[in-house]
């Protein structure tokens, strides 16, 4: 790897591949249009009816509020936030809230889309929404998110429902907006509703083993994909972009089942130990340092590119969109990539993998776990009752391995990626919800 530092300098250096990276996670101008190069690959295999490949391109609703907040200085901002239902086909529709300053209407309704394939995937009766809200979540105070949430909760107090559109969190958002999400709802209606959102706080109604739900799925996905290709657990190796709730949890789970994490990183630094990195102590690191890894001493400071072109069996990226590159694909020396983030791979590069044999596990499979785990949050509401975290880790592993199970025969059938494989998966059974339910 070139350009190493010394163990336990500062990540510098990593500040120089920022731009690029940037400019590759700003490429989501057409991220909607690649949902429909996606979906038209898999069109091309399953031949569904024109009248259901109409329907399933086209968001359901789309909505779009101006969110006038009091800052601490006294000063008015007003914030764009979004919520896009994509389909409400399978059940009421599903999807986190994403808080970051690239957040556009056509990033959430790609977002959207995915969580419609990805709830048919799982097999659990829900359709696809995904909202945000334009911001810098670490620029602002925790009284200025307060408001924020409150005022987007607020806004979208009609669009929400327990059994209507149920948000969970994503970028930039955890149990804490999701507990102000719960408590402005349940004011605004008058009404206890625990199961309008998901990943909540487990004293709130949240569910054990939400938090580390979607970087459990990515290891489950991890092992399932080793044993189809026979790939060798035990010295196995990865790396792993993103160190929030995805990355850093898929990091412990991985290292927990022998896969030694060599490379880890986020937004403020990159970092490679060849010996493996203690991940306790870099969770920790982040924990005391405002969830940032910059200045943590276990490991040579690394770009984000050095990280996706490391020297690993498998590559877990887990932070933002279109990290994978034309670039990254042809020089990728991992062999595996199990995608934690929502389409961190260009359409271009997707081609490039699957022609150099590298299985790419794709982020409506690979990062189903977190829905999942929301599911069951939502079930325990509903019944009043709650499970052990051996209950929900267990179901959710059994739930895991069969979506994977069902994809790896979709893309075995028919003789394509595990990515077509699993849009494949989704289409048929929204094609057959669709049908059954009829048009007027
Ligand atoms: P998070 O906010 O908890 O963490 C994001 C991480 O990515 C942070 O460590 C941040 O520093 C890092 N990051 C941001 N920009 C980066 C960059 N340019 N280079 C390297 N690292 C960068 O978010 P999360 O919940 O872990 O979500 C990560 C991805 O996983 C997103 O694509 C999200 O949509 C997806 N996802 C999340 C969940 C969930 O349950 N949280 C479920 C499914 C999919």
């Amino acid at each position: 790897m070139a350009n190493k530092k010394e163990v336990g300098t500062p990540a510098s250096d990593f500040s120089k591949d920022a731009p690029e990276l940037k400019q590759a996670a700003n490429l989501h101008q057409g991220m909607f249009d690649a949902v429909l190069s996606r979906l038209d690959m898999a069109f091309s295999k399953l031949n569904p009816s024109f009248n259901f490949q109409q329907v399933i391109k086209s968001p359901q609703k789309q909505v779009v509020v101006s969110l006038p907040v009091m800052m601490d200085d006294g000063k008015l901002q007003v914030f764009q936030g979004y919520r896009v239902i994509h389909s409400t086909a399978l059940g009421p529709s599903k999807g986190g809230i994403r808080y970051a300053m690239d957040v556009d209407i056509d990033e959430v309704k790609a977002l959207a889309a995915w969580m419609t394939f990805k709830c048919a995937i799982a097999n659990i009766p829900y359709g696809g929404a995904k909202g945000g809200i334009t911001c810098d979540p670490r620029k602002l105070s925790v009284g200025e998110l307060e408001r924020l949430t409150r005022a987007y909760t607020t806004a979208m107090a009609d669009v929400f429902g327990v059994d209507k559109d149920i948000p969970a969190p994503d970028m930039g958002t955890g149990k804490r907006e999701m507990a102000w999400i719960v408590d402005t709802y349940s004011k605004i209606h008058r009404v206890d509703a625990p199961g309008v959102v998901t990943g909540k706080p487990l004293t709130l109604g949240g569910s054990k083993g939400r938090e580390a739900a979607t970087g459990r799925g990515v290891m489950i996905s991890c092992l399932e994909a080793m044993k189809k290709t026979g790939m060798d657990r035990k010295n196995a190796t990865c790396a792993i972009q993103g160190f929030g709730n995805v990355g850093s949890n898929a990091a412990k789970l991985l290292n927990s089942k022998g896969i030694k994490v060599l490379a880890i990183s986020d937004h403020t630094a990159g970092i490679f130990n060849p010996k493996g990195i203690d991940i306790d102590a870099a969770i920790n690191y982040a924990k005391e340092n405002g969830g940032m890894l910059k200045g943590f001493p276990g490991g040579e400071n690394i770009t984000n590119e050095e990280l996706l072109l490391a020297d690993v069996d498998v590559m877990v990226p887990a932070a933002v969109q279109n990290v994978i590159t034309e670039h990254i694909a042809k020089n990728m020396k991992a062999k595996l990539v199990i995608e934690g983030a929502n389409g961190p791979t260009l359409s271009e590069a997707d081609a490039i993998l699957f022609e150099r044999g590298i299985t790419v596990v794709p982020d409506i499979l690979a990062n189903g776990g977190g829905v999942t785990v929301s599911y069951f949050e939502w079930v325990q509401n509903k019944y009043g009752h709650y499970w052990t975290e051996d209950e929900v880790n267990t179901k959710h592993d059994a739930s895991m391995s069969a979506a994977f199970e069902n994809v790896w025969f979709n893309a075995k059938q028919y003789k394509t990626n595990l990515r077509t494989g699993a849009y494949i998966t989704a289409l048929k059974k929204l094609e057959k919800a669709v049908a059954y339910r009829g048009n007027y």
